[in-house]
């Protein structure tokens, strides 16, 4: 068993790299990519005792793009670095999207004191390490009882549908897929059910833009995926020559009933060939 999509609290996940790596091998996974959010940080910091303890750790990252039309929803864009590590000119590129964030992060602010909401960003950043995502506030807002619980902060204050919500000015994907290939790596479309295109021909005609974009892959195994979203990605993987991944996302506490390795109530069991796939095709 493989898991190649997870987070650290070094982006919003609740478990230090090494915790991480621990559950990994208790677990009884064979590989594990950590994939968080904008830095390499929770990566950097696994790297050597997963080598001590025989895990095969991947290097990988999870980038929000902008796409074209009207979705308010932004593409999650996984990299997976399977040959050699991301070039320093690529972790340059990642500093300057931690400030958009920055910024989105004190326009996020100045929306939710504006509603009367008694929130200040010094005390969001004091629960983030290398960077502060909207989770951190979710927890702000769950401790100060604006919100019952971390979907509840989402609904009413942060998430796309909520009043206070504020976009964050991201790259868009066919930039950040040509940053990820010219770094070395492979650009995959995450949890591809997450952007809610119903319809299957829209949903279709959406991957061969990506395509165009310069995607690579499609994350096939989701704890968000249920049988029939798997075997309809990995049909439309086969269609487009996409790369097949697949992991958990598991982010610890504050999403507890997804399980690393196994996903939603077992719903994963990512075989070993999907990473020695990528590795073949890398
Ligand atoms: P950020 O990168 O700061 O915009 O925060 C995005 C992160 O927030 C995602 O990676 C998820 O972990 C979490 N998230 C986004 N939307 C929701 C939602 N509707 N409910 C719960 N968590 C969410
Ligand atoms: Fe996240
Ligand atoms: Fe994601
Ligand atoms: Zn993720």
């Amino acid at each position: 068993m493989i898991d190649l999509h997870s987070h650290t609290n070094e982006s919003d996940g609740t478990c230090t790299p090494l915790e991480l790596v621990d559950r990994a091998l208790s677990t009884g996974l064979e590989a594990l990519a950590i994939t968080d959010h904008d830095t390499f940080a929770g990566y950097d910091r696994a790297a050597q005792s997963a080598r001590a303890y025989g895990l095969d750790l991947v290097c990988g990252i999870e980038l929000n793009a902008r796409s074209d039309g009207e979705r308010r929803r932004p593409v999650h864009v996984l990299g997976y670095f399977l040959q050699a590590p991301p070039t320093p000119e690529f972790r340059a590129w990642l500093a300057e999207m931690q400030s958009s964030r920055r910024e989105r992060n004190s326009r996020l602010i100045a929306k939710l004191q504006a509603m009367g909401v008694d929130i200040e960003l010094a005390e969001v950043e004091r629960l983030g390490r290398t960077l502060t995502g909207r989770p951190h506030f979710a927890r702000v807002l769950v401790n100060k009882g604006y919100a019952t619980d971390h979907e509840d902060a989402f609904r009413r204050y942060v998430g796309e549908a909520a009043p206070s919500f504020v976009e964050r000015h991201g790259p868009h994907v066919a930039t950040t897929a040509q940053k990820i290939r010219e770094a070395g790596g492979l650009a995959v479309w995450a949890h591809p059910i997450r952007l809610g295109i119903r319809d299957a021909t829209a949903e279709e005609q959406f991957i061969r833009k990506l395509c165009d974009s310069g995607i690579g892959g499609i994350e096939v195994y989701h704890s968000d995926h249920g049988p029939q979203d798997v075997a309809r990605y990995a049909a439309l993987a086969a269609k487009y020559n996409l790369a097949v991944t697949g992991g958990s996302d598991f982010h610890g506490d504050i999403k507890p009933d997804i399980e690393l390795g196994t996903g939603r109530q077992e719903n994963l069991d990512i075989p070993n060939s999907v990473l020695e796939n990528l590795r073949r095709r890398s």
